[in-house]
């Protein structure tokens, strides 16, 4: 079927399409009186490297709605973009995620990494290496404590100001990633411009290594092109051992998935950091 398609092309829409505008209409409006400090928590993910020492945590936003339940933020971070709000619920999550930081190192964790997603808004967004500052002041955190992970579509439509911005960091000293590697659209010259640590090798890969030869061929070369190019690689989505052998005789560095530990509420992580500091 036709959908819209803008022009003098007439839009015809499904019944699922119908449900999904409602829905997409309802978040929108929920997202409009979100008080960030009462609805939103940060989960926390382990990322463990090759011979299974807890190396860091990635941050992931949820959203507890009165009415609506727990919306996952593949559900509203687009919308937030749209709004412009990811720029305050962006500065809502690295401030707790320095917190955070804070607190694990207190515990005697003082190498553990934090990453936490950031939306190309954010980047843009004027002010945000001034607010970064004073986030990392306020908190004492060390800059190399955290990590932001960025995806490919940031270089789709880069600005300068995105490289400037990207360069202050790094300069600051806080880490890079790119998140969800090979699924984006953008040329792969970015890899040169980009001032990286750690590639994320994205779970539609890694879901597939085991059974599929063409998608564990990808993999190896991606794991090899990431260390070519000086960086770490991470495999996420691992669910099983055996994908988990077979990254690791590939030389993959970290590993987030399942298999390992699911996102987890600060008091359920807490007990493998318990774990970590032995
Ligand atoms: P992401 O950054 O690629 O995060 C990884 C996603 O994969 C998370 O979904 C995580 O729960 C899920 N995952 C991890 N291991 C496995 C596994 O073994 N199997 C499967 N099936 N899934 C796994 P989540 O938490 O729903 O987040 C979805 C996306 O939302 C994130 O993808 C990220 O792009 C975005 N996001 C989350 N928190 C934030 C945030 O604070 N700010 C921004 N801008 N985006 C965020
Ligand atoms: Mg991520
Ligand atoms: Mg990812
Ligand atoms: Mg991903």
């Amino acid at each position: 079927q036709a959908k819209a398609a803008g022009g003098n092309q007439v839009a015809v829409y499904t019944e699922d399409d119908v449900v999904h505008i409602n829905r997409m209409e309802e978040l929108r409006r929920a997202l409009r009186s979100i008080l960030p400090s009462e609805q939103l928590s940060l989960n926390y993910q382990p990322i463990y490297d090759a011979a299974g020492r807890l190396r860091g945590l990635e941050a992931l936003l949820r959203w507890q709605h009165e009415l609506l339940g727990n919306i996952p933020p593949g559900e509203f971070i687009t919308l937030a973009e749209q709004s412009g709000q990811i720029v305050e619920i962006g500065e809502w999550v690295l401030s707790e995620a320095c917190q955070m930081i804070h607190r694990t190192r207190s515990k005697g964790l003082t190498d553990i990494i934090i990453s936490v997603n950031l939306s190309p808004v954010q980047i843009t967004a004027p002010g945000f290496v001034d607010t970064l500052q004073r986030i990392l002041a306020q908190t004492e955190t060390p800059p190399e404590c955290l990590e932001f992970e960025i995806t490919e579509s940031i270089m789709i439509d880069s600005s300068k100001r995105t490289t400037t911005v990207l360069n202050a960091l790094r300069v600051m000293g806080v880490r890079i990633a790119l998140d969800d590697f090979g699924i984006g659209y953008a040329s792969l010259t970015y890899l040169r411009e980009l001032p990286l640590h750690t590639l994320k090798l994205d779970r539609s890969f890694i879901c597939h290594i085991t059974e599929q030869h063409a998608e564990a061929a990808i993999v190896k070369a991606m794991i090899s092109l990431v260390h070519e190019l000086g960086f770490e690689a991470v495999a996420e989505g691992v669910e099983t051992i055996e994908q988990f052998e077979l990254l690791r005789s590939w030389g993959c560095n970290l590993y987030q998935g399942y298999l390992l530990g699911k996102p987890m509420k600060e008091e359920a992580i807490c007990a493998k950091l318990r774990q970590a500091a032995l």
